[in-house]
């Protein structure tokens, strides 16, 4: 009884000191990250400002990387680094993308609300929250169990993901076709399964190349005739896509 009093009492004091100080140390006491969060999106929309056509990183995906926290997405041990513009180790040899490059890879899929999307390498779950968060559909397979396990936990605020585990190199047949596909792992070349289950007008974003050198970020649109179309936009390092192909 004593020490929930306390609580209590420690709890009310909070309270009257939030009353007190305003809003911003309330926002603070709640989310101990926010701060880093709006340095991170200042930094992305600083460097977005540089880029054009391919690289341009569109206003309502920071809007979204600066409400989804990356630090739940991340181990522990990295989360007082989730904020910096890097990958970060999330075990089993994986990382979670550099933020820039999930924004740049999110405004190049151009995910819509109704649309179905798959995403193949879910890895920590974060790409996945970002797509939902503009209302898609969205499929996402993984080929390491534990950390599609581990997603799979972090993403259940999110009834519009799915998630699965296996080798995403052939896609999500039962759910395809797919308006767009989002691929986290690079591949040796463009995956046809995958472009197969793009629906016509869809838009693939795909690291393509060496697993030990730099790859090319490839954005791959396939026109209403089901023509299929490639574009070069930026050099990225990628984690391989692993599995049976
Ligand atoms: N999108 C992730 C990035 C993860 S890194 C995120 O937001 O955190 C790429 C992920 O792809 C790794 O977790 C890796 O295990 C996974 N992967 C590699 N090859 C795969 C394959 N063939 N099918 C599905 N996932 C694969």
């Amino acid at each position: 009884m004593q020490g929930a009093s306390v609580i209590a009492g420690i709890a009310q004091r909070t309270f009257m000191a939030c009353m007190l100080s305003g809003l911003w140390l309330c926002a603070h006491a709640q989310d101990p990250h926010a701060a880093a969060r709006r340095a991170l999106i200042a930094e992305l929309r600083a460097e977005a400002a540089g880029g054009d056509g391919d690289t341009r990183i569109d206003r309502d995906v920071l809007a979204v990387l600066a409400k989804v926290p990356r630090h739940a997405y991340v181990p522990a041990s990295e989360q007082h680094n989730a904020y910096e513009n890097r990958p970060l180790g999330i075990g089993y040899g994986q990382t979670i993308s550099q933020p820039y490059i999930v924004a740049l890879m999110t405004t190049l899929a151009q995910p819509r609300a109704g649309q179905t999307i798959l995403e193949v390498g879910t890895g920590s779950g974060y790409q996945a929250a970002v797509l939902a968060e503009f209302g898609a559909e969205v499929y996402t397979i993984e080929i390491v169990p534990p950390l599609a396990r581990q997603a799979a936990q972090r993403l259940k605020g999110y009834p519009n993901v799915t998630t699965r585990t296996g080798d995403g190199y052939y896609g999500w047949k039962e759910q395809a076709p797919f308006d767009a596909i989002v691929v986290t792992a690079a591949a040796s070349s463009i995956p046809p399964p995958l472009v197969a289950q793009l629906k016509p007008g869809g838009r693939m974003v795909i690291p393509v190349g060496s697993s030990f050198f730099t790859q090319t970020l490839l954005l791959v649109q396939k026109d209403a005739q089901g023509r299929v179309r490639t574009r070069q936009v930026l050099p990225v390092r990628f984690v391989p896509l692993t599995g049976g192909h």
